[in-house]
């Protein structure tokens, strides 16, 4: 058996990537990347045939699950970036001002 490799102090198993088990925070961070519509979304990597989207994964402490029921896809990492809210929601932010901006030029 594989001895688990360390985790950093950011618990990383290596630079710019957090593996399960997540923490409560992560866990949040995690779920609200994934609706923020900052970034495109991780989305199940098994083939749903007859769905026209591709379903989004939802962060649980011990991994990433399907969003379709019984489908059981999961995934055990994530970016770190992923579970920064702070980073997330100034992003956020940066685009929803852009746009507004975009709209207000469009109607010179
Ligand atoms: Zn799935």
């Amino acid at each position: 058996m594989e001895p688990t490799p360390e985790k950093n102090i950011n618990n990383e198993i290596q630079p710019g990537i957090i593996t399960a088990p997540f923490t409560s925070e992560q866990v949040e961070a995690l779920n609200f990347y994934q609706q923020s519509g900052v970034w495109h979304p991780f989305t199940c990597g098994y083939p749903h045939k007859g769905l026209d989207f591709s379903p989004t994964l939802t962060a649980a402490d011990d991994g990433w699950y399907c969003e379709i029921s019984g489908c059981n896809y999961t995934q055990n990492w994530a970016h770190s970036a992923m579970a920064d809210r702070k980073l997330i929601e100034d992003t956020k932010r940066v685009f929803e001002e852009s746009a507004k901006n975009a709209k207000k030029l469009k109607s010179f």
